[in-house]
Parts: C-alpha cells; structure tokens; sequence
C-alpha cells in the first residue's frame, strides 16, 4: 500500500486542544479544495511515493516507544487532505496499532465513517469565506466523539463568524465537541475575534496557530 507524502517532520503541535505538545506530523500530498487562504498549496502537487510499512517504520524510529501521560509525544496526519487518500484509514490504523495516540486534520468534504473511531479527529468546518464551505458532508456530525475530536472554524472576516455562531447555534453542537474559532492569518484581527467570542458568551476556543508566532507564517516543515 503506498501514500504520496509531502513530507514527515516533528513539531510543535499548533492548534487545538493539543496545542503545544511534541507530535510528528506526516503531510500526504494532494487536495481536491482551493481554500482561498490556503497554507500548504506545496502540499497540492510535491512528494514522493512510501510504503505503508516504510512510513510507520519512520514513526516509530522518530518517536520511540509510546508513553502515557498527557504529554506524550503523539503523531498526526494531514495534508493536504488526507483523505483524499483512499487508505488513509489503513494508515490511521496502523499508527494506532503502534501504540500511539492519532490524530487526523481533514477538511470534512470526505466521509468519516471510515476513520477508526479512536483517532482525535479536527475537522475544519469550511465558511463561505474560504470559497469551498458547499463541500461539507453533514453526515460527519454524527462520526465526532464528543470529548475527543474537535471541530474548526478559520474566520476571514466578520460575516464568516456570524455565519459560523449561528451555523453552531441552529445544530447546539458546541455541546458535543470541542469547537475551535480560529482567524486567518495576516487576515483577521485576533483581539477583534477574541472580544467577539467573549461579548457574545460563545463556549468556543479561541485559538492561534502556535507554529506561526513561533517560526513565522511562511515556514515549512513546521
Ligand atoms: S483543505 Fe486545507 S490543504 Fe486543501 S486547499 Fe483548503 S486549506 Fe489548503
């Protein structure tokens, strides 16, 4: 079985509820989204075919044995869209089998009935801002595991968080998982969306990419 990878490196992770721990990302290459904001576009076209069991030999070299604890060095897979990958469940689960905590960044267009249940799952809830909110599947509600997996927003301006507050709203779902309210970068003012969230009483996570303050927007491998 083999992926197209973009690339494989060991940061800090940036965003969530995870944020700020050790985790070794793999960025499999390829998108089917044009997200108008879009980071990672290198991710759409470069990278080199590997073998399933090439690159879970590489995880488990680059973080050694799992440990338990709340701060243990865990690994993600994104993209990209990852699933754009027909076997990437197979990838997610031998990870898991590994004996490591798995987490996936998908952008919720592909189905995530196939995920293995386990995997911590941050599901980026495209907005019209971004020019591909119409590619949500609505039927990837029901996969979230509440306390678990997370839900995203990356808010371009102000109509893009009240589309989002009432979208959130209309289906209550900040009371099943973690929802995440995120400006783009060199787009949005932080302190703008930060006193939005707390005048309006939002049960949101107010979150900035951690990797960008801490190594700059344009960095790679990051
Ligand atoms: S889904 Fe992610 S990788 Fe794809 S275009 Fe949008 S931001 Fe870029």
């Amino acid at each position: 079985m083999k992926f197209k990878v973009n690339e494989v490196f060991h940061s800090i992770q940036g965003e969530g509820a995870r944020a700020g721990r050790p985790c070794l990302f793999i960025r499999l290459t390829g998108c089917p989204l044009r997200c108008g904001y879009c980071d990672t576009a290198y991710a759409f076209h470069e990278g080199v075919m590997r073998e399933l069991d090439d690159l879970v030999a590489e995880v488990r070299r680059r973080l050694g044995p799992p440990r338990p604890g709340p701060c243990a060095p865990f690994v993600e897979l994104t993209g990209g869209e990852p699933l754009a990958h027909p076997d990437a469940p197979a990838l997610l689960r031998a990870l898991l089998d590994l004996g490591y905590e798995v987490a996936l960044e998908t952008a919720g267009s592909h189905d995530l009935a196939p995920v293995p249940r386990e995997v911590v799952k941050i599901v980026d809830r495209k907005t019209p801002g971004s020019g591909e909110s119409h590619r949500w599947l609505e039927s990837n509600l029901e996969c979230l595991v509440p306390g678990q997996d997370e839900l995203k927003f990356v808010l371009c301006d102000a109509a893009d968080y009240d589309w989002a507050r009432a979208w959130c709203a209309e289906r209550r779902i900040w009371e099943r998982v973690d929802v995440l309210f995120s400006p783009v970068w060199g787009r949005l003012d932080p302190a703008w969306l930060a006193g939005r969230v707390l005048d309006d009483g939002l049960p949101v996570r107010f979150q900035l990419q951690l990797h960008k303050l801490i190594w700059g927007a344009e960095a790679r491998g990051v």
